[in-house]
C-alpha cells in the first residue's frame, strides 16, 4: 500500500495516497474515515500533505456535510446481520426491559425490548461498541497465532503481535519488529488478513514500499496487485 498517514491540525489523521492513474491530486472522503490525498506517483508525500493543509475549511465543512448525512442513516437496523471471521451477529428483540445478549454456536444475538427504537444514537453505539468487543475477542485469538505461523514458515523474525482498532490502516510494522494488526481484518476473508500479515512481515526485512519490498511481497504472496484491489473494497472501519 503507497500510502503515509500525517496529522493535519483540526482534522486529525490524512492518508496520502500514490496512485499510479492520477494524474493531480485530489482528496476523497468516506464516513467514519480519514480524508484520503490521491497524489500522482512522481509527487511526494509532503506535497500531498501540503494540498492538504491548504484545503482544511474545504475537508472540514465537507467532513460535517458528510457525517451527517451518515447519522441520518444509522449503521445498524433490525434486519442487520453483521459478519466476522467466526460469528454472525444479528438483532433480536424480548419482552424483557433490559438489553441482553445469547450466543449459538457462531450466532450471536444481541436482544433488545420490544419498543426500543435501535436507530437512536445511544443503541447504534452500544451496538457498535458490542461489534468491535467480538471483534477483538476474535483478533486476539486468531491473529497472533496466524502471524507467528505465517513468520516461521516464510523464515520471518518478528518481536511483538499487538491487535487494536485502528482507524486507517490494516496493519503496521515498527522498526523493532513489532507488528500492530488491525481488530477489523476480523471482517475480511482469510486470504486478505494473510495478504495484509504478509505485507507487515515483508517489513521486517525491507522498511519502506520500495522496489525490493514488493518484489519480496509478490513473490510469497504471487498476485499482491489483484489482492490490493481488492482489499480496496473493504473499509477499516464498520
Ligand atoms: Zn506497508
Amino acid at each position: 500500500m503507497k500510502s503515509k498517514v500525517f496529522n493535519l491540525p483540526q482534522v486529525g489523521e490524512v492518508l496520502i495516497y500514490k496512485h499510479h492513474n492520477a494524474k493531480h491530486l485530489s482528496i476523497k472522503l468516506r464516513p467514519n474515515e480519514p480524508p484520503k490525498v490521491v497524489i500522482p506517483m512522481l509527487m511526494t508525500y509532503s506535497m500531498g500533505f501540503r494540498f492538504a493543509v491548504e484545503k482544511t475549511n474545504w475537508i472540514i465543512k465537507h467532513a460535517k456535510i458528510l457525517k451527517e448525512k451518515k447519522d441520518a442513516s444509522p449503521r445498524y437496523t433490525n434486519e442487520s446481520v453483521i459478519v466476522t471471521r467466526f460469528h454472525k451477529i444479528q438483532i433480536g428483540r424480548h419482552k424483557a426491559a433490559h438489553v441482553g445478549s445469547k450466543k449459538e454456536g457462531d450466532l450471536i444475538t444481541v436482544i433488545f425490548p420490544e419498543t426500543t427504537d435501535i436507530t437512536g444514537e445511544q443503541n447504534q453505539k452500544l451496538l457498535m461498541k458490542f461489534v468491535t468487543g467480538v471483534l477483538r475477542t476474535e483478533a486476539k485469538a486468531y491473529l497472533p497465532k496466524r502471524t507467528q505461523w505465517m513468520a516461521d514458515k516464510f523464515g520471518f523474525t518478528i518481536n511483538d503481535i499487538r491487535v487494536k482498532n485502528l482507524k486507517s490502516r490494516w496493519g503496521s510494522c515498527s522498526s523493532k519488529n513489532n507488528i500492530n494488526l488491525n481488530i477489523h481484518l476480523m471482517r475480511l476473508p482469510e486470504h486478505l488478513s494473510d495478504f495484509v500479515i504478509l505485507h507487515e512481515l515483508c517489513h521486517t526485512v525491507h522498511r519502506n514500499h520500495g522496489t525490493q519490498f514488493h518484489a519480496l511481497l509478490n513473490k510469497l504472496c504471487r498476485n499482491e496487485k489483484a489482492l490490493n484491489k481488492e482489499l480496496k473494497k473493504y473499509s477499516t472501519q464498520y
